[in-house]
């Protein structure tokens, strides 16, 4: 979420940061199947984008996630707060903010290709990592069962001297990677989720987004114009500012501290797990 249009609160992590441990042929394992590969492992995969803010995706991973749903994945997003601060004027009342930035963050899902959207709708600028929403987490993680997770990077409390990172973006993150392992995971973890018939789900790859040290990156360079119409639609927070020259200085950025992956790149920390 965002007030200020020519101050968005999405600011990517240090970029000059992450040194090139692993080849973003990590990404291949998901766009492009191995033949050697279990039979499991091949064809359309199931994606989970799980995020604090309408337009934190966008922000985050628009490109990647544009490029997926184009390459036959399915993308569910999920959000837990539907933005309800993010605004300024005093004529709009959080009631009103949540239907519009709800609706611009469908828009902006159109745009991609994203297949469903799950709004947990928790106030905005309150989210604390607690139990409890572990449990929501895990239960969405168990309903969507993902191949693939994109969430947050917990660890980014800070940028440079000018960025301080909100903090329901790192409890998002944190969450999430606790829902993931192990509370998704583990059958006695949560046993009333068992009882609602939630089996236990085991989430394989994760993709940490704006992180404090990225070692995978996506080329998007085929996508961006996809990540810069899907943020337009977020027509209450960008105002009159239009986010390409930013966004596509971003990416470019990105692609030239980590060469050999693409014009334009969106940047990771990546985990496989078993
Ligand atoms: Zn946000």
């Amino acid at each position: 979420m965002t007030s200020t249009p020519t101050t968005p609160d999405d600011t990517p992590a240090d970029q000059s940061r992450g040194d090139a441990a692993e080849p973003s042929a990590a990404i291949d394992s998901v766009v492009v199947p191995d033949d050697t590969a279990p039979a499991e492992d091949t064809g359309p995969k199931r994606v989970a984008v799980i995020v604090a803010h309408p337009d934190d995706a966008e922000f985050l991973c628009a490109g990647t996630v544009a490029r997926w749903a184009g390459e036959g994945h399915h993308v569910t997003y999920v959000l837990l707060t539907s933005g309800d601060k993010g605004s300024s004027d005093p004529a709009v009342t959080p009631e009103q903010l949540v239907a519009t930035r709800e609706a611009e963050q469908r828009d902006a899902c159109d745009v991609l290709g994203v297949a469903d959207v799950i709004f947990l709708r928790h106030p905005d600028a309150t989210l604390v990592p607690d139990l409890a929403m572990r449990r929501e987490i895990t239960r969405v993680i168990r309903q969507v069962r993902p191949d693939i997770v994109i969430c947050q990077d917990p660890t980014v409390r800070f940028v440079g001297q000018d960025y301080l990172n909100h903090p329901d973006h790192r409890a998002t993150g944190e969450a999430t990677l606790d829902a993931i392992y192990p509370a998704a995971r583990d059958r006695m973890t949560f046993p009333e989720l068992l009882a609602e018939g939630l089996e236990p789900h085991k989430v394989r790859e994760v993709y940490l987004g704006g992180a404090k040290e990225p070692d995978v990156w996506v080329d998007i360079t085929a996508t961006l114009p996809k990540k810069l119409e899907s943020l337009r639609r977020h027509v209450s927070q960008m105002g009159d500012w239009d986010p390409e020259e930013m966004v596509r200085r971003w990416a470019k950025d990105e692609a030239e501290q980590h060469p050999g992956n693409g014009e334009y790149v969106e940047g990771y920390k990546y985990f496989k797990l078993d």
